[in-house]
């Protein structure tokens, strides 16, 4: 009986597509069968027999239901939305064992905007109007991301409105972690070629750091270009991604560096920030903070270092390489205050001689006549508890606080009753 009514229902819905789509009833009936023959649901027989005969009719895709970015959610597949792509950045990863080209992004419609990674060449240009079909949503970072995958079409399409545009040559302050397709100006204000084991062997790289009028950040090209220190370059197509918690300049196969003949204005030294202002944003490469050291932490003064890995140990032992004749370092863990925030703050060998005021021999000797290392973080805490540093480093933020890793630091004088005295005389 079931059999009986399943063919009723599939002649009479052959009946209505053919009169639909103005086909012989007959032939109709037979694609369907045909298809339920091959356990294809009578839903999917339906729409896949009905688009053979719209195929040559006017609006093939009118099937595909077009939804807005703010509707989606991570999981979602057979995805068709109209965006205009604010930005398309090439590079190539290495997918099991290949090497493929993908194209990453943000697209954007007038209900949002959302990244994407395409694993085919599509017609994806920062500016463009595309339609997508058959997309899916994944996770990224705790995000959705649109996955363009074998299966994905893209085609040109009338101009979407988005929720805001592309955006063009970038400040290197406005940079941020996964930005991909990135346009930038920049100076070269450092810059050092090294040896890596790249993936095709040892390659030369070149690293450093890029300045602008609003911020300074690290860079790396993974092939090695022709530019020098002091240069300035123009970048199409490099990507950032986070290094040591701050953001990093990428300037893969596929960016286009040159070198502009105008000079780029990056000021004669790194902007100073109040501690606030540097945490609230997740950190700064390369900047400058005052404040007052409220602590000078235990680790302080003289340590112990692993020789193979450099991890600070103890009683000799390092965690990653057990018992090892370890080197003798110096270093200064502090706290610093500016009356907006604290860090804290980490100063190497160089700088802490100068907070101590004598070279690691010195302090051996000290610690030697104390017969107790203690008291050269007692000496240090003596000096510095309650001073006034003026600290240029890179600030991080991290699950354990914000950090400053110190590479200059000076003592500023800060005898309150001094400057009271001087604003009076020279009232
Ligand atoms: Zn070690």
């Amino acid at each position: 009986m079931g059999d009986t009514q399943g063919e009723t229902n599939v002649a009479s819905r052959a009946r209505e597509i053919s009169e639909e789509v103005d086909a012989d009833v007959e032939e109709v009936q037979r694609r369907l069968e045909n298809l339920l023959e091959y356990s294809v649901p009578l839903d999917e027989a339906l729409r896949t027999v009905r688009r053979r005969y719209e195929s040559d009719g006017p609006e093939p895709s009118q099937q595909v239901e077009t939804r807005s970015l703010e509707e989606l959610s991570i999981g979602d597949s057979g995805v068709s939305v109209e965006v205009k792509v604010l930005s398309a950045g090439r590079r190539s990863v290495n997918a099991g064992g290949e090497l493929t080209v993908i194209t990453e992004g943000v697209v954007a419609d007038s209900s949002g905007e959302i990244s994407y990674t395409s694993w085919e060449d599509h017609p994806l240009e920062a500016g463009a109007s595309v339609a997508i079909e058959n997309a899916e949503v994944r996770e990224w970072n705790g995000e959705p991301q649109l996955n363009l995958g074998g299966g994905a079409r893209v085609e040109a399409t009338d101009d979407v409105e988005a929720v805001r545009e592309p955006p063009g040559e970038r400040s290197l302050e406005e940079l941020e972690d996964g930005d991909r397709g990135v346009e930038v100006e920049a100076k070269v204000v450092e810059s050092e070629e090294r040896t890596i084991d790249g993936r095709d062997g040892e390659t030369r790289i070149t690293s450093g750091t890029l300045g602008d009028s609003t911020a300074r950040l690290p860079f790396t090209d993974w092939e090695n270009r022709a530019f020098d220190e002091g240069d300035a370059v123009r970048l199409e197509n490099s990507y950032v991604n986070e290094y040591r918690g701050l953001p990093q300049v990428n300037m893969g196969e596929y960016t286009e560096v040159m070198v502009l003949e105008d000079d780029v204005d990056v000021g004669s030294a790194p902007p100073e920030t109040s501690i606030a202002e540097t945490v609230e944003k997740g950190g700064d490469f390369d900047v400058v903070v005052s404040g007052s050291v409220l602590e000078i932490k235990e680790g302080s003064g003289i340590v112990e270092r692993c020789p193979d890995c450099g991890r600070v140990v103890k009683k000799g032992s390092c965690r990653s390489h057990g018992d090892v004749d370890s080197d003798l370092d110096m270093r200064v863990k502090a706290v610093l205050d500016d009356g907006t925030g604290a860090l804290n703050l980490i100063a190497g060998r160089e700088l802490t001689e100068k907070i101590y005021g004598d070279t690691l021999e010195g302090a051996r000797e000290e610690a030697r006549e104390a017969m107790d290392r203690q008291a050269v973080r007692e000496t240090i805490r003596e000096r510095s508890v309650g001073s006034r540093w003026r600290v240029r480093g890179n600030v991080s933020v991290g699950d354990y606080g914000a950090n400053i890793d110190a590479n200059e630091l000076e003592v500023v004088d800060t005898d309150v009753q001094e400057e009271a005295l001087e604003v009076l005389e020279s009232v």
